[in-house]
């Protein structure tokens, strides 16, 4: 007999969420399920804190660990315009990772194990999976489980044509006094200056009127230094008028986009979650929303004694638009602060944030497709189609290596 029934490596989003709803699983069970978190010691490998934004309704599973939330949101495009509004019938909700840890930590169910270890190899097997962890003292462990949820970062399955990153740093600054609106968050400011592909903003999280979260992101290929994203923070700090600004703590980080594809099983008991299962949408780098639905449906499986196969949470047809979209700001076919500013200046906001997280239906996105650059976006759907095709010929060929002599 195994000794867990599942064991979750990872104690970030994806990692935190599952053991989260371990009491939910159990509590709809007759027999208990047993499981484990293993997350290394704090160290360089492990993540620093950061804090995770999304949107849903109100009345979210994370709802009393808000640091904040917003009704309204703006977004000011390239030309200045302020587009403000309200995002019913969405929230749209901050919350730090610390403290999603600390809740899901002090409030585990009885049946888990928090085990501070650093895997160093999972294996499947036909009876129960086997993962071999090292502790703080060097030790070298070894647990057995039926089921085995590996969130540590992993590169998608397939190579995919667009390798773009989402990188950015962010102040939590004091400023002076009604420096900000607490009543509305700045989603996404176009007035920086461009790259030459890609696209450059910032964005503003209120917390009070004198504090905010204040962060400059670029979509690219490459990643800035600290001296330079503190420079383009310096710049969008004068450029909207945030005066007085005393730092009190920063972020830094990079989301891959990419139109590679992940998949979620890599053996008879052997799945991946989280970003590493497929969970960041990639034309946004957005992932908390994937990953709650993601962890959901595990739970829901758990709860069922059914295969817990975690789904990808994005719909074939949202990847393939991504990767449309990824391409024509990766070739420079669209100018991305053209793009973001037509695509919220011509739309309601509830419907942006819907089809950005996949909720939309087909005919609304036919519309907000018709928001964009067309012409640009059609070409690289062509190119993207030859691309496929190529692609499918190929492995064709490769299938069939006498077809070729
Ligand atoms: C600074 C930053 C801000 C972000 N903000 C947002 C946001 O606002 N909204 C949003 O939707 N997305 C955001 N993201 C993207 C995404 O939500 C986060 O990266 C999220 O943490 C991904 O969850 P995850 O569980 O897949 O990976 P992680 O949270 O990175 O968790 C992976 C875990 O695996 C552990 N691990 C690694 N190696 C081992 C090992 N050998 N053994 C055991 N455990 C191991 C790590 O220590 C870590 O805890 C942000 C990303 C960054 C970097």
């Amino acid at each position: 007999m195994p000794d867990y029934d599942f064991l979750i490596v990872g104690g970030g989003a994806a990692g935190l969420s599952l053991a989260h709803h371990l009491t939910g699983v159990n509590a709809r069970r007759s027999q208990p399920l047993r499981a484990a978190l293993l997350e290394p010691p704090p160290g360089a490998s492990t993540p620093v804190p950061r804090t995770w934004c999304f949107w849903e309704p109100e009345g979210g599973r994370w709802d009393a660990l808000l640091t904040a939330s917003w009704k309204d949101l703006a977004v000011i495009g390239a030309d200045g315009e302020v587009h403000r509004s309200s995002a019913s019938p969405f929230v749209y909700k901050m919350l730090r990772s610390t403290d999603v840890e600390h809740h899901v930590r002090t409030h585990a169910d009885d049946h888990l194990d928090q085990l501070t270890q650093r895997v160093i190899a999972v294996s499947d097997g036909p009876d129960h999976a086997t993962v071999v962890a090292r502790t703080p003292d060097g030790r070298e462990v070894r647990h057995t489980a039926r089921w085995v949820f590996d969130s540590r970062p992993a590169p998608p399955t397939t190579r995919g044509h667009t390798h773009l990153l989402q990188h950015f740093r962010g102040r939590f600054v004091r400023a002076a006094p009604g420096s900000f609106d607490p009543a509305a968050a700045v989603l996404m400011d176009l007035r920086p200056t461009q790259p030459d592909t890609g696209v450059a903003f910032s964005y503003v999280l209120p917390l009070t009127e004198r504090e905010a979260l204040v962060e400059y992101t670029e979509f690219g290929r490459q990643a800035l230094t600290t001296p330079q994203y503190e420079t383009a923070l310096t710049d969008y700090c004068a450029l909207a008028g945030i005066n007085g600004v005393e730092v009190v703590a920063s972020e830094q980080g990079v989301i891959p986009m990419t139109d590679g594809r992940f998949t979620t099983r890599t053996g008879r008991r052997l799945f991946r979650v989280g970003t590493a299962g497929g969970a960041t949408r990639p034309s946004t780098g957005y992932t908390f929303s994937g990953v709650s639905r993601q962890i959901a449906a595990v739970a829901d499986a758990l709860a069922h004694d059914r295969v817990p196969v975690p789904p990808v949470p994005h719909r074939a047809r949202h990847l393939t638009m991504d990767a449309i979209m990824l391409r024509a700001l990766d070739r420079g076919r669209v100018s991305g602060a053209d793009f973001f500013t037509g695509l919220f200046a011509d739309n309601r906001l509830g419907n942006v944030l819907a089809f950005l997280d996949g909720r939309s239906a087909v005919p609304r996105e036919i519309a907000i497709g018709l928001s964009t650059p067309v012409a640009a976006m059609s070409r690289a759907t062509i190119e993207h189609a030859w691309s496929r095709c190529t692609e499918t010929g190929r492995s064709l060929l490769y299938r069939n290596p006498r077809r070729n002599s």
